[in-house]
């Protein structure tokens, strides 16, 4: 499997301020390193990125992979601030979806919900987790507010990838992005 974005590479965000490359770099720094690790040895310290590594799936790169190649089809000339967004279906398709913006600009659509409208017009229905990216590289960066409702929808158990530019991740969840949600559990007349 190839995977043919230019600027990827693939990382996993293991701990805050932690970044493992894949490529076998790392952001580690001495104060950088989680404290269960401060007096293993370095060669423990590559046995973990070794394990944490491997723990990612092919899925997940690929997930990755396809938002940030969807970013590259994003109609944003309003606000030149592309996004892109994959979505993992329980059955393991990727949906993609990218910023539609429009000269009438309140009817701008996000990446995560044209992602999420052309999976359930596909007939899916049940998500496993949702990649989206932007070309901010300095931060890990989540969907609005208004998208992280519309996600809701479709259950809480979303996993949902932050995703920089040059492919590092950071893992969250929809629960954690969007608690005390409303859903449709409220409308229950004796609820
Ligand atoms: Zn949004």
């Amino acid at each position: 499997m190839t995977y043919t974005h230019p600027n990827i590479k693939y990382s996993l965000y293991k701990e805050p301020n932690t970044l493992l490359h894949l490529d076998g770099s790392s952001e580690f720094s001495t104060t950088q390193i989680p404290k269960t690790l401060r007096r293993t040895s370095s060669k423990t310290i590559r046995q973990t990125c070794d394990q944490a590594s491997s723990a990612m799936t092919d899925k997940v790169k690929e997930l990755l992979s396809k938002c940030l190649q969807a970013k590259d089809m994003a109609h944003c000339p309003y606000s030149q601030f592309p996004v892109g967004a994959a979505i993992l279906t329980e059955d393991g398709a990727i949906i993609t979806g990218c910023n539609v913006e429009n000269a009438s600009y309140g009817l701008t659509v996000c990446a995560e919900r044209t992602a999420i409208q052309r999976a359930v017009a596909e007939g899916h229905k049940k998500f496993k987790a949702i990649a989206v990216t932007c070309d901010i590289k300095d931060n890990f960066v989540g969907p609005c507010g208004a998208c992280r409702q519309v996600l809701m929808e479709f259950g809480s158990n979303w996993i949902v990838y932050l995703t920089k530019p040059d492919g590092s991740y950071k893992e969250t969840s929809l629960s954690e992005l969007l608690p005390l949600a409303f859903s449709s559990e409220h409308l229950a007349k004796d609820g």
